[in-house]
């Protein structure tokens, strides 16, 4: 197991990472990426110290549904480099399961191994460019919008394209690459799925990041312990070896690689949204409290919404691990129903959820002092005696519960986080066709013929 400092040395690798337009040499001193590698260190800090297993299990299948809960809640308190790397590391075991052959699987179980006892990070590399949305891959104007196969040699394949909103990238080790949707025969090329380092030669990592800058993090509590860069990441011509290639060009098995990835990924999805309206459920309470206004009923009625959603949210959650499905191998997969019905409804109402916080918390969760404006003498007691509400409620506690709600909610993270539950994992649209594939139609059917009295 690497510790931190480890960790930090195995970035400074030679990899190509730009942050806006300018080339970086060294990410983990970087004043927008060096939280995101701090969070990461200490993530390794700790589980070095906390002896070897307790890393390598994490990276074992699931055995059963406690194992599966289990994982998945662990998700929710791990930084987004674990959550990444366990995702994709699933995604692929799954895909192997339901591909059924013999030398990919064998690759991908060799890969698994590998990732785990050198301690790496791995990244979800699947949405490509897409260019025309309307058009295939075939029928583009630019081949490369779709990453793809641009040469085969006796000992590996060389690949160009790009793919984008790539969480993490620029402070990890490994991109598990997968086709971003089902290909049809003649998109042979496009059917490639990989594991690539960072650091390999023609890879390229532009990057954008909502992390707070370093001087910022006593206003952003909970974003500073969240953030990662998104890269959107080139290949020009790289070379992939033999060992490294899970697919190439079997068009049949092009989507099953998306279809598990989507699994595993909704299913952290609503672990994280669970943990989360909770969260937010507590911070519209609490806000109540310190306004005085948890007695009024218009606040207590906004305050049950949340927790319905949020209880729903869960339920969702409980139903996903609890009724798994066992593969052939003896690993269990979260229940695709429950976690795409979850995963829409959560998206769906995140909007919502946040609405009531903002119209019960009132207009100081975007305009309240700043930390700065707390630390300094002379406007501390300004804050202290215009902020606090009641005994009990001081000035500094309401205005901190304030830049928590506005970090979450309204911040530059804020808003990351929106566009990020509604579209990673893949638009609300996705979990739709998800969900209503693998409803039990004829059981509602019959049981609809028979309340209509025409079962005969
Ligand atoms: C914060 C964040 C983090 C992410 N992290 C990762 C990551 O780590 N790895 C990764 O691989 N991806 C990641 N993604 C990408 C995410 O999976 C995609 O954004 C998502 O699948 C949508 O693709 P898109 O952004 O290209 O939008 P589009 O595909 O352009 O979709 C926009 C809208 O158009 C609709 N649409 C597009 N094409 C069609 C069509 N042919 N028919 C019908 N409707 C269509 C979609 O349903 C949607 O409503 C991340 C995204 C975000 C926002």
């Amino acid at each position: 197991m690497m510790t931190g400092d480890e960790y930090r040395a195995s970035l400074r690798d030679g990899r190509r990472i730009y942050y806006d337009g300018e080339l970086v040499e060294d990410v983990t001193t970087h004043p927008r990426m060096q939280g995101s590698v701090d969070l990461i260190a200490a993530g390794y800090d700790a589980y070095a110290d906390s002896g070897p297993e307790a890393f390598a299990e994490a990276y074992e299948a699931p055995r059963s549904s406690a194992e599966l809960r289990e994982r998945l809640e662990l998700l929710t308190k791990w930084d987004t480099s674990l959550v990444t790397t366990l995702e994709s590391l699933n995604a692929l075991r799954t895909a192997a399961g339901r591909m059924g052959n013999d030398v990919y699987s064998s690759r991908i179980e060799d890969y698994i191994a590998w990732c785990q006892e050198n301690d790496v990070r791995c990244v979800q590399t699947i949405s490509d460019a897409k260019g025309h949305r309307n058009l295939s891959p075939a029928k583009q104007d630019d081949p490369d919008v779709y990453t793809r196969i641009v040469e085969e040699r006796a000992d590996g394949i060389v690949i160009r394209g790009a793919k984008l909103h790539i969480s993490a990238a620029a402070v990890t080790h490994e991109m598990v690459i997968m086709p971003t949707k089902m290909m049809r025969p003649g998109e042979e090329q496009w059917s490639v799925a990989c594991a690539v380092p960072m650091n390999a030669p023609g890879v390229i990592v532009l990057n954008t990041t909502v992390s707070p800058r370093l001087d910022e993090l006593d206003e952003h509590p909970y974003s500073r312990t969240r953030s990662m860069p998104e890269g959107f990441v080139v290949f020009e011509d790289v070379f992939v070896p033999n060992e490294r290639v899970f697919l190439c060009g079997e068009v049949e098995h092009s989507a099953t690689f998306a279809h598990s990835l989507g699994l595993w990924q909704r299913a952290g999805g609503i672990a994280h949204m669970a943990e989360n309206f909770d969260i937010l459920v507590g911070l519209a309470r609490l806000l109540a409290e310190a306004n005085g206004t948890e007695r009024i009923n218009h606040i207590k009625d906004k305050i049950a919404e949340m927790v319905i959603h949020a209880t729903l949210v869960r339920a969702g959650f409980e139903a996903a691990v609890t009724n798994v499905s066992t593969t052939p191998e003896g690993w269990v997969t979260p229940n695709e129903l429950y976690t795409n019905a979850a995963k829409y409804f959560g998206a769906k109402e995140f909007p919502r959820m946040l609405s009531l916080i903002h119209d019960i918390g009132g207009g100081s969760i975007v305009t309240a002092p700043l930390p700065g404006d707390l630390a300094n003498p002379e406007t501390r007691p300004l804050v202290e005696k215009y902020m606090r509400t009641m005994e009990g409620v001081s000035g500094e506690y309401r205005t901190r519960l304030f830049h928590a709600v506005r970090d979450m909610t309204a911040s530059d993270f804020g808003g990351w986080w929106q566009v990020a539950v509604n579209i990673s994992g893949a638009g609300l649209y996705a979990q739709k066709l998800v969900t209503t594939k693998h409803y039990d139609m004829e059981h509602a059917k019959a049981a609809a013929r028979r309340a209509a009295g025409l079962d005969d």
